[in-house]
């Protein structure tokens, strides 16, 4: 069973919703990072799935949409939780998708093949488009869930052109969303970083898995990145901006509350702060 659970925080106008899977993993730092400081002796890497969700005055907007009904026991549904919060799947509008693992996507499409979220439109990189449409790189990327990513791009390619939003480089998705390419972990990984009234909130995506990899940018993902330098440099420019922003920032896989801040404190090194809200 499925435990769902849930954090709200307010981005100026914008009303935000974590909410996560209760099934998280953890493992040792030593997994990811191969060079890791002494001082993170005995750190360890818990990571959970789920999504975002902002109710915007004028938008009803969802980052990702975790695994969905479709992979056992790491299955997670998200209707319970929209459910209790009272938004009503036809309510969203837009779907922005970070990258295209099947954590992320899996939720787009119902067991029965309907489109969870029938109403949405999609933004998503432009490199992810040409991923879909590359079989060699999905063969040899993510051969364990072929089936299941076939399954679902069925419906999904075509709603994607009927309304979907392709981005080149960074652009403002909505009024107060602006998307953000931050590449190397996957195919056109994108964060979206949301501001009202002098609020900021970035969501990172898979940018970092956990915390320390922003407060040590400098460090290498040896285990989840497809291009670790990249994703390496794109975490250097996130951590750089976010600490001069003061933006409040979350990951698709933090735990929960999962939100906090960086301080800068010597080159390549940050410091994490969780906050409540
Ligand atoms: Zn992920």
């Amino acid at each position: 069973m499925t435990n769902i659970a849930t954090h709200r925080i307010r981005v100026g106008r914008f009303d935000c919703l974590v909410v996560k899977d209760g099934n998280p993993s953890a493992d040792p730092l030593s997994a990811f990072m191969a060079d890791a400081p002494d001082a993170l002796e005995g750190t360890e890497i818990e990571m959970c799935g789920g999504l975002l969700v902002v109710d915007a005055p004028d938008a009803c907007v969802v980052v990702d949409s975790g695994n969905g009904p479709h992979r056992g026991e790491r299955r997670f549904a998200a209707e319970p939780a929209l459910a209790a919060e009272g938004i009503a799947p036809e309510s969203v509008d837009t779907i922005l998708l970070t990258h295209g693992d099947f954590d992320h996507i899996g939720g787009l499409v119902r067991e029965d093949g309907a489109f969870a979220y029938p109403n949405a439109r999609y933004v998503l990189h432009r490199q992810l488009w040409d991923f879909w449409h590359d079989e060699s790189a999905i063969d040899e990327y993510l051969p364990a869930i072929k089936s299941l990513l076939h399954k679902l791009l069925g419906p999904l390619l075509p709603a994607v052109v009927a309304r979907g939003t392709i981005l080149d480089d960074e652009q403002d998705v909505l009024s107060g969303v602006r998307a953000i390419p931050a590449l190397g972990h996957r195919a056109g990984h994108t964060l979206y970083r949301f501001e009202s009234e002098g609020e900021t909130l970035l969501h990172i995506g898979d940018a970092a898995v956990h915390p320390v990899f922003l407060e040590y940018p400098g460090k290498l993902n040896v285990r989840h990145d497809s291009e670790p330098e990249t994703a390496r440099d794109a975490r250097r420019m996130i951590s750089a901006r976010a600490a001069a922003e003061g933006a409040r920032i979350v990951g698709t896989h933090f735990r929960l509350p999962g939100i906090g801040r960086l301080t800068k404190i010597a080159e390549d090194r940050y410091r994490w702060a969780p906050v409540a809200g």
